[in-house]
Parts: C-alpha cells; sequence; structure tokens
C-alpha cells in the first residue's frame, strides 16, 4: 500500500545526469529509465532527489510502478508533506478567483500545472469531483489532508471520487469504484456563459463536462450563425452555446447516453422563445460528414471537437490524417462566411501540426480561410511553459471567405 514519508526520513532517489538536466530545465519529471538508484524506497514515498554526484535537486513523489518514477514537488526540501499540500491548494483556489468568471463549474485543481502532480479537483457548483493518479496521492495521510482542506476552503455538500481504473493499474494500487467519498449529494445543476447544464457525478464519461473548453464556447458562440452543425457534441457544450445565435441547430454524436443528456440540457435551456429547438444525431460522425458532404448539406458554422485520436507520438501521422479528413469535410460544407469551429485535445499534436492540417485541408477543399482566433484551453486548466504536457487543447475558429 502507497505510504508517505518525510524526506527527512533519509529515503533518496538518485538520477542521471539526463534526469538531472531535466528537472533543472524546469520539467518536474524523471521517467524510470533516468533513475539509478532508488534503494529501499517504497511506493508514493516523499523523496530527496540528487544526482549522480550526490548534489540535491530536491523533494519529489515516487512511484514504484509507473514509468514517471519521480514528479518533483519542490527544488528545496520538504518535510512536511501535508502542510505543503494545504498550501498549494490555498494557491490553486486563489488563481482560480482571479480567472474564472461566469460559471460554478471549473478546474479547481489541475495536477503538474498547480503543482501538486497526480491530483485533479473539478468543481460542479456544489459537488467536487476528485481524480487521484499516483501512489503518493492515494495515500491515506495525504487524501484525509486534501479532503479536509478543501472541505475548510470551499465547503462543498459533497466530495466524489472518480477512479480511472486503467491509471489505478498503471500505479500499482488496488483497484476500487468510483464514489462518494463525502457528503450525499451526486447530482446538481451548473452554469456556465449562463447556460446550465445537468451534472450527475456518477454518470457520464470520464470528467462529467469538458470544462476545458468553457471559453471556446463563448468565443465560438459569438461567431456563431445560420445553419450549425456540432460535431462530436457529447452532451451538447457547443450547441447549447451556439443555439441563440444560430437558426438552427444540430448536435452529432455516437454516444446516445450522451445525446439524452444533451437533449435534457435543451429542455433546461428551453424556456427561451427565440431559441431554436436543437436536433440531436446519434451516427458515426465520420459517416455522417461523408455522407452530407456528398448529399451537398450546406451550413453556415460547423464546429468540430472530436476526441483524442494521437494518444502517443507514434499516433500523429494517422491522427493528422484523421484532423484532416473531417475538418476538409467540415469545410466543403461551410457557405461563404462560414465559420468553423475545430479542436484537437491531442497533446502530441501540436499547435503548429494543427494549424498547418488545417491549410492543407482548406487548400484540398478548395476554400480560402482566414484565421478569426487561435485558442486553448480555459485558463483554469493553466499551461506550465516548461511541461509542455499542460497544454494539450487547441480551439481555432476560422472564417471561409470564398
Ligand atoms: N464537444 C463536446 C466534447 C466532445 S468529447 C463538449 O464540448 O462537451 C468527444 C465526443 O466524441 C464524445 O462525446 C464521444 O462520444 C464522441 N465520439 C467519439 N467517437 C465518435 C465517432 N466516431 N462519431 C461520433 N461521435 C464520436
Amino acid at each position: 500500500m502507497a505510504r508517505v514519508t518525510a524526506s527527512g526520513s533519509g529515503l533518496r532517489v538518485i538520477v542521471s545526469a539526463r534526469g538531472a538536466s531535466r528537472l533543472k530545465d524546469g520539467h518536474v519529471w524523471v521517467y524510470r529509465s533516468d533513475i539509478v538508484s532508488a534503494e529501499g524506497v517504497p511506493p508514493g514515498a516523499l523523496v530527496a532527489v540528487a544526482d549522480h554526484r550526490g548534489q540535491p535537486l530536491g523533494t519529489a513523489l515516487y512511484s514504484s510502478s509507473s514509468q514517471i518514477a519521480i514528479r518533483l514537488l519542490s527544488h528545496e526540501t520538504v518535510t512536511d508533506l501535508p502542510a505543503l499540500l494545504r498550501q498549494r491548494i490555498a494557491q490553486a483556489v486563489a488563481y482560480r478567483e482571479t480567472v474564472v468568471q461566469d460559471t460554478n463549474a471549473y478546474r479547481v485543481i489541475f495536477s503538474e500545472a498547480d503543482f501538486l502532480p497526480g491530483l485533479i479537483v473539478d468543481r460542479y457548483d456544489d459537488i467536487l469531483s476528485m481524480q487521484i493518479l499516483t501512489q503518493a496521492m492515494d495515500a491515506d495521510a495525504v487524501r484525509q489532508a486534501i479532503t479536509s482542506d478543501l472541505t475548510e476552503r470551499l465547503h462543498p455538500a459533497s466530495i466524489i471520487e472518480r477512479v480511472d481504473p486503467r491509471v489505478r493499474q498503471l500505479e500499482d494500487l488496488l483497484p476500487h469504484e468510483s464514489g462518494l467519498i463525502q457528503g450525499e449529494k451526486t447530482s446538481t445543476i451548473f452554469t456556465m456563459n449562463g447556460i446550465k447544464f445537468h451534472f450527475d457525478a456518477l454518470e457520464g464519461q470520464k470528467t462529467g463536462a469538458f470544462l476545458d473548453q468553457r471559453e471556446n464556447y463563448a468565443a465560438a458562440s459569438h461567431y456563431a450563425h445560420g445553419d450549425a452543425l456540432d460535431v462530436f457534441c457529447y452532451q451538447g457544450g457547443f450547441a447549447l452555446h451556439l443555439a441563440p445565435r444560430c437558426a438552427h441547430v444540430t448536435g452529432v454524436d455516437s454516444s446516445r447516453p450522451a445525446l439524452e443528456v444533451a437533449d435534457q440540457n435543451a429542455t433546461l435551456n428551453g424556456s427561451n422563445q427565440t431559441q431554436p429547438e436543437i436536433e440531436w444525431i446519434e451516427a458515426n460522425a465520420f459517416d455522417l460528414l461523408k455522407d452530407y458532404s456528398t448529399t451537398g448539406q450546406r451550413y453556415d458554422t460547423i464546429v468540430l471537437d472530436p476526441p483524442a485520436f494521437a494518444k502517443s507520438k507514434r499516433d500523429l501521422d494517422a491522427a493528422l490524417r484523421g484532423y484532416k479528413e473531417l475538418n476538409l469535410r467540415a469545410l466543403k460544407m461551410l457557405r461563404p462566411g462560414g465559420i468553423l469551429v475545430t479542436c484537437s485535445c491531442s497533446y502530441h499534436v501540436g499547435q503548429a501540426d494543427f494549424v498547418q492540417m488545417l491549410a492543407a485541408a482548406a487548400r484540398d477543399a478548395h476554400r480560402t480561410l482566414r484565421l478569426a482566433q487561435v485558442r486553448g484551453q480555459s485558463r483554469d486548466h493553466p499551461i506550465l511553459l516548461n511541461i509542455p504536457e499542460t497544454a494539450y487543447l487547441k480551439c481555432v475558429i476560422a472564417i471561409v471567405s470564398k
């Protein structure tokens, strides 16, 4: 079982020259292949890190099984881990107070990007949804420090843990189920940009909602008009934001449960008579776009927000082909003056790759595209410049000029 021990206890991990230079460059991960010695270090321990000459590099959390063997917490010596966690949680919460607007649903803690590697906490109204991703964060004392501090600061009605079984397996942690860890409330309604959404903490895919798109929803709605198509719509995040500005909106997804919630969300916001009814279609997006583009369907606004196509670097070429196919078809269907909102949440597809793919798609579709905005993830998902993995979402808004 995971255990946390103060670095004062003498637990030490020695890293190779490559591992050391990675840490000196500002990253916080050292891979197992760069660990020279971790003798007697138990799973999830708080460890002192030193280079091969014995020079101290800081304090880290150790994993005995993940490929990411250590995640640096501080360049200093840390002896009181719960106190450090409380301080970092306070900073994460304070940061959200400066960047989050128009919503009661946002990411409170984003792992490495909030200097709390292995911990993700999302807030949906008065429910907190927590994900534990490492041995160290799974330790009882650590969990207790986190939940009691979050409770004190945010006064949630309940805290729910969402378990990713694959992550627990990679971390060699005993399997357990998602569920309530405090309080009883498991569902609520949250609001973003004035639009309401159902949240059911124990249903839905992965996170409950795609909070990282919140600012992109607002940006997209600014340009949206006419007939709109939201492809990969999930529970209607974009579609519901486009509706007040559009004559007709269609949402497409292959998941029926997601579309059922999308429809309930539409009803929740439907009191506004000026809003068009949204049509939800259960389909494979690739097939539907192929059909629609060949049968001459036309739109003024198209959103493409597929799941990550590149799960690893090796998938990059195949992923870019997938993105290009989708974007090419969408571009062919847009009327002059039409808006394309196109996203990628694959970290391995960089922003430059993505924009280049889009340029190639525009060329092949014989359309002239003007870039309106190149965007990323909402600001409650901060990016650390020296940890490139913290930046993953791309959202390009472009206008078809002919
Ligand atoms: N735009 C959504 C998030 C989309 S997540 C939002 O803002 O909330 C990706 C979605 O793609 C998921 O809902 C998933 O069910 C759907 N999906 C995955 N593969 C698909 C496919 N081949 N065709 C249609 N939908 C697909």
